[in-house]
């Protein structure tokens, strides 16, 4: 069973890749975790990535594909694996189509979390202040325009007290440009699973359990 489930931030997708693992006896193998794996063991691979990591840039497609592609040859993998925060970019489901190719690998199902981002924005606050002009938001009674962005003067929104929500927002902005765009390439595949995200974790598991046996 090869799966991918995808989601932005915030949507539950690690906790449901852990579920849906258990359930079919497979690797749940999350783009974080194998990122730490290789800045632990140092090597090249590793190196390259700490690096751009400490430069605060996003880690480039080649050098992801890389190190997933050293994690999906391994022999657990051989009846299935449920794939956590990769592929992020189309660059990145492109050459993990050829990669699958390659190993005789058929992706069965791409599960889509859908939740909104102005929900998971909400969970960490409903309040937000322009630090910038002093300009206040609500997401309910008064949203900007722009989501985790001051309509006057464009800086980034923030709660007081709370460093996460720039973090948040740079995180679903990303989300929003790069990673959106799988929906529809999957879509085409006829292999996506589109389930509402923002419901009780059970309910999710359950309409996810449900597209995979379909
Ligand atoms: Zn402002």
């Amino acid at each position: 069973m090869f799966l991918i489930i995808m989601g932005p931030p915030g949507s539950g997708k690690g906790t449901q890749a852990k579920l849906i693992a258990d359930k079919y006896q497979i690797p749940h193998i999350s783009s974080g975790d194998i990122f730490r794996q290789a800045i632990e063991i140092h090597d090249e691979l590793g190196k390259e990535l700490q690096l751009a990591i400490n430069k605060g840039h996003l880690v480039p497609d080649d050098l992801t594909n890389k190190i997933v592609e050293r994690r999906l040859i391994k022999d657990d993998c051989k009846n299935g694996f449920i794939l956590d925060g990769y592929p992020r970019t189309i660059v990145q489901a492109e050459a993990l189509d050829l990669l699958l190719e390659k190993l005789e690998y058929r992706l069965k199902k791409v599960i889509n979390l859908d939740v909104d981002s102005s929900i998971i924005i909400g969970r960490v606050s409903k309040r937000l202040l322009c630090k910038h002009c002093g300009t206040s938001f609500n997401l309910i009674t008064n949203p900007p325009k722009q989501k985790g962005l001051c309509d006057i003067c464009k800086s980034y929104l923030s709660v007081r007290e709370d460093d996460n929500y720039k973090t948040v927002i740079e995180r679903i902005n990303i989300y929003e440009e790069k990673t959106k765009p799988l929906i529809e390439y999957y879509y085409k595949k006829n292999i996506l699973c589109n389930i509402q995200g923002d419901v009780d974790v059970k309910e999710v598991t359950k309409a996810i359990l449900a597209c995979i046996e379909r």
